[in-house]
């Protein structure tokens, strides 16, 4: 299109700076369509698109969903399916979307400024002006297949989500809350039977009243060049006027000029049975209507009072359900924002028998708590908190802007005054001013007095049986009814239709976008420093380090620091379980659980855990502690703390008193026992998650802390603790003294700071206060971070013998397995750029595998894990009708590639060599990050400072043969028998062919009960208690070590 040397029409609303953060926030709207644009202006290497819809459906038929979808099957413009996610690819970009009950909103996610200007305006073309065409429907929303069955993408997507029990619940009570002809009654997912009969007019018809300008904000948060931008939509905006209604076209703004819900006039208790083989634990949610998301300071009192109420354990609910009378395993709190909110409490992990009494002590408790006076230094506490953590959110998080410009979009003032609401915080000081009285007149309006609508949540196996006849009788019906004839006509058309969307898309036309230069990508750079032990790896020439080098020293404690222009501190502590005996392992998740929930010694006196609590919330921002996974070390503890500069000192007294003066009380580890069972049902029934457990079983040795911390360990282990506990408390607490002295030793810390250094007052010498604890050692030398490779198992070093084993599970509806083989063990390994191009290759949106596989059907989504030094390799298959049938179309489409016979496609290769520059900007994406990432760089994997743009250029350089090379020699025998082993955990129904399936692929097969891979880790019942199902065996045990999902596509609500 020729540029248009004319002004844009836009007009600026309003412009302003923010009071606690270096952000901007503007807004525009167009003059000749009413279109939004609202952009946070903020540093960093990425720009985050929002481009947010109203959407308003009285239906079920799913409607918004599967517009969604089909948005990325092609536009006016560009009727190509896949075209633009393979621009978006090479522009260092990603696309996704998601429908919500209120609203339809697709992300664009780019690093650099220029990347982003060049997919926006195609990106808007699809989702305003998209084709739309039948045969897209037919692929992407459901089809019947040649064998009768319903298949589709959003289809299947929905199958795996319409009978879980948060999806049936939600659904009740929405249905319960809402009377027909409000929005947000409905599921705008689709519910099966809707999207069955679902028509592509239907579809088109939603969009054209729905997908207006006048109904589109474009949000973006990040460093946006504004001139660049109106000029970019002007020109959008030119290019659509005859596709678009006018301004002037009659709109009505959904929700908002809608029928209003009326408020509740009884309580509602209802008992929803979903499909579950272990009946022993259900949930509860209870949900109230709550106060406009516009009005500030009444929306800003919610969040307060939900957390004075069950913020934390030390906070009523929690405290008493969980932490006294062990009613849950936690109560939850949301709120959904819209003009008429809705407050959510969700107990979880409850007793099936009790289900109806907690509900009844939920509420009573609530009425109790609002007739007494309340505890108002701990209200001002969660106020002043809430108030720090949203500072902290603001600095480090997009989504603090993109959350906040979306709801304002859907329900705020047009004129720009309700957004401008969060240009301060002036919302805490008047609530900071509310009496005792005042809170509790509005915690009796809101929810203690008011109607409500309660859901029992129960789990059923007969609901399990009859739901799997229902739907057998439905398909066999079908089946009989459309004959031989009828199916092959299905077959047919569904074969037009994928080859109709499949259209090849001309080098040429993806020609005409060149891959975006490099420079608009602006990283965040953090410099380090290194004191005590760390200066073993190299003394950095900075000015951090001057510092440093400079400030009063002390013991020589592993220290590395990270200097960025924080207004906080960021502590993480790596801690090592090498040292922990096997034994005790399991144990780990208890002990992380109960680490900042523990009375302490406070000089000499005994201070409970309430007390630590509260004065932890006091002094902090945030606290926890996680699997050092996420710092690529799966098999340490990391201690991570949030502070304001000024508690610096503060948390290293806390580290202290924590490790060294922490006190174990029986009833802690019961309580924390106690939630740790009552979560294992709902564990055992996450079919990704259990093939996960099962492969980790097979492939990792016993001792790692990866392997002892699953759910299937727990599930025996807790079980026969908690006995252990009532009969012998004195042996259970010397193991956890025991646990204590392995793992809080000098040479077992790493220490990472990340701040404003200069700020530090006393950097390094306070680390003294920690370093000189009793006990530790400061001449020892470090132990040695565990190599991921080093807990591979016989069958992990060379997989293959094991074979393929089922596990048919009641909860499924679908089926996941996990394939791994030998994969790289080191990040010298030479083939390593080549891996991680072939790689993202392989699995681009669009890409050959989603063609071959989710294009087909086959399966929601397909993946592999992404270890670089691990030594073995996973190919994920995510929620599919038949997994078997998957892995088959991933190996033939990687064989066809691997072996030459289908050629490369250089657009799909510069795509994934971009994709690792966005990986990159990804994981530098805050000054947090970028920290993080220096600390896993040269401390964790122990590389060169500047090993990630050193790959970047790497990459750049790999060759076709170089591609093919490394999916025949690592990629491929993923896929084979007898160099790779297969776990597939599915619904019941499945089991027979699935045994088939593998068995022709030439695996070795065996079906097992999910309990066959229980392990206890030497922990045995006491005698004469025969526990149920558990069958011991002596298999390996082991976990996948990341926490990550990046395999396979994992969120819900996510796709694109
Ligand atoms: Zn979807």
């Amino acid at each position: 299109m020729p540029s248009q040397v004319k002004t844009p029409r836009f007009r600026k609303i309003q412009s302003f700076q923010l009071d606690y953060a270096p952000t901007t926030i503007t807004q525009y709207e167009s003059e000749r369509t009413g279109m939004r644009v609202i952009v946070a202006d903020r540093e960093g290497p990425k720009i985050n698109g929002y481009f947010a819809l109203p959407t308003e459906i009285l239906d079920d038929s799913g409607a918004p969903h599967t517009l969604e979808h089909l948005i990325f099957m092609g536009s006016k413009s560009y009727q190509y399916k896949g075209l633009l996610d393979k621009l978006a690819g090479r522009a260092y970009s990603g696309t996704n979307a998601w429908t919500a009950v209120d609203h339809t909103a697709y992300t664009l996610e780019t690093a650099g400024w220029d990347g982003f200007a060049q997919i926006l305006p195609v990106y808007l073309e699809h989702v305003m002006v998209p084709t739309l065409t039948d045969d897209a429907c037919i692929t992407e929303v459901h089809h019947i297949d040649g064998e009768g069955n319903d298949a589709g993408v959003v289809y299947s997507e929905m199958q795996g989500i319409q009978y879980g029990s948060s999806e049936l619940m939600d659904l009740r009570a929405r249905r319960l809350l809402y009377p027909e002809g409000v929005g947000f009654r409905y599921e705008t997912g689709g519910m099966l039977e809707s999207l069955r009969v679902l028509t592509n007019e239907r579809i088109r018809e939603f969009h054209k009243a729905m997908y207006r300008p006048q109904n589109l904000a474009v949000i973006i948060v990040g460093d946006a060049d504004h001139d660049d931008l109106l000029r970019i939509l002007d020109e959008f905006e030119e290019s659509i006027k005859d596709d678009v209604p006018g301004l002037d076209a009659k709109f009505k703004r959904p929700f908002i000029e809608s029928t209003q819900p009326p408020a509740l006039k009884q309580t509602y208790l209802e008992t929803v049975e979903f499909p579950e083989e272990d009946e022993s634990t259900g949930e509860i949610l209870v949900a109230f209507f709550g106060p406009s998301c516009v009005d500030n300071v009444q929306a800003t009192a919610i969040s307060i009072i939900m957390t004075y109420l069950c913020g934390s354990s030390v906070s009523v609910i929690e405290n008493v359900m969980v932490e006294k009378e062990e009613l849950a395993s936690s109560v939850s709190w949301w709120w959904d924002s819209r003009p008429n909110s809705v407050i959510w409490f969700q107990p979880t992990g409850v007793a099936t028998e009790k289900l109806a009494f907690v509900e009844q002590r939920l509420i009573s408790l609530l009425k109790e708590v609002a007739s007494k006076p309340l505890d108002m230094s701990y209200m001002k506490e969660c106020i002043q908190r809430e108030r720090r953590q949203n500072k902290f959110y603001a600095e480090g998080n997009e989504q603090y802007y993109s959350q906040n410009m979306i709801t304002d979009y859907l329900f705020g003032n047009r004129n720009g005054s309700t957004l401008q609401d969060i240009q301060s915080m002036s919302e805490y000081d008047i609530l900071d001013g509310w009496t005792d009285e005042n809170w509790r007149g509005f915690l009796r309006k809101w929810i203690s007095d008011a109607h409500h609508v309660s859901i029992l949540g129960k789990p059923s196996q007969s609901a399990a049986a009859k739901l799997k006849e229902t739907e057998e009788t439905r398909l066999a019906k079908r089946k009989e009814e459309l004959g031989k004839e009828g199916l092959a006509k299905l077959a047919e058309r569904l074969e037009t239709a994928k080859k109709n969307n499949e259209k090849p898309i001309p080098p040429e036309v993806l020609d005409q976008w060149p891959v975006p230069k490099t420079d608009s990508i602006h990283f965040i750079e953090s410099s380090t420093a290194r004191s005590g032990k760390a200066r073993s790896l190299g003394i950095p020439n900075t000015s951090a380090q001057k510092t440093i080098d400079a400030a009063p020293q002390g013991l020589p404690l592993f220290i590395q620091y990270e200097d960025v222009p924080t207004n906080f501190v960021h502590l993480t502590i790596l801690a090592g379980t090498k040292e922990v005996p096997t034994k005790l392992k399991p144990l780990l998740p208890l002990f992380a659980e109960n680490f900042f929930n523990s009375p302490v010694l406070h000089n000499g006196t005994r201070v409970e855990f309430e007390d630590v609590v509260k004065q932890l919330e006091k002094d902090t921002i945030s606290y926890g502690i996680v699997n050092g996974g996420r710092l690529g070390d799966g098999e340490s503890l990391a201690i991570q703390f949030q502070v304001e500069k000024e508690k610096y000192e503060t948390m290293i007294d806390w580290l202290r008193t924590l490790m060294f003066d922490l006190i174990f009380d029986p009833v802690r580890i019961k309580a924390a026992v106690t939630k740790a069972l009552a979560d294992i049902p709902e564990a055992k029934r996450d079919g990704r998650d259990m093939a996960l457990e099962v492969d980790t079983a097979i492939h990792f040795v016993p001792e790692a802390y990866s392997v002892a911390r699953r759910t299937l360990v727990k599930a025996v282990y807790f079980k026969r603790l908690k006995t252990l506990l009532e009969s012998d408390p004195d042996t259970v607490l010397s193991w956890f003294q025991d646990l204590a002295r392995n793992i809080f030793t000098f040479q077992n810390f790493r220490v990472l700071v990340t701040a404003d250094v200069e700020k530090l007052s006393n950097p390094v010498a306070a680390w003294d206060r920690l370093a000189s604890a009793h006990g530790l050692d400061p001449t020892k030398d470090l132990l040695p971070i565990t190599k991921p490779s080093a807990i591979l198992s016989a069958e992990g070093r060379a997989p293959g013998s094991f074979g393929s084993v089922i596990i048919p599970m009641a909860t499924l509806e679908s089926s996941f397995s996990v394939s791994t083989a030998t994969g790289l063990s080191s990040y010298a390994d030479p083939r390593l750029p080549a891996y991680l191009v072939a790689l993202g290759y392989l699995e681009a949106v669009e890409g050959p595998l989603w063609t071959a596989v989710r294009g087909n059907g086959l399966a929601y989504g397909v993946g592999f894990s992404r270890e670089v030094n691990g030594g073995a390799f996973q190919f994920r298959v995510f929620r599919s009708p038949d997994a078997s049938k998957a892995i088959e179309a991933a190996r033939a489409k990687v064989a066809r590639i691997a072996s030459g016979e289908e050629p490369l496609d250089r657009h799909l290769v510069e795509g994934a060599m971009s994709g690792i520059v966005l990986g990159v900007a990804d994981d530098q994406a805050t000054m947090a990050a970028a920290a993080q990432q220096n600390f896993i760089t040269g401390v964790v994997r122990g590389l060169e400072p500047d090993w990630n743009r050193q790959l970047i250029t790497r990459v750049r350089n790999v060759t076709g043969d170089e591609i093919r090379k490394v999916m025949t020699e690592v990629i491929l025998p993923v896929f084979e028998a007898g160099k790779s082993n297969v776990v597939v955990t599915c619904a019941p129904i499945m089991e027979e062919g699935m045994v088939k399936a593998l068995s022709a692929m030439g695996y070795k097969t065996q079906v097992q009960p999910l309990s066959h891979f229980h392990e206890d880790y030497g922990l045995k019942g006491p005698e004469g208690e025969e526990e149920e199902e558990e069958e011991e065996d002596e298999g390996d045990y082991s976990d996948e070590g990341s926490e990550g999902s990046e395999g396979s596509s994992s969120d819900e609500s996510m796709d694109g």
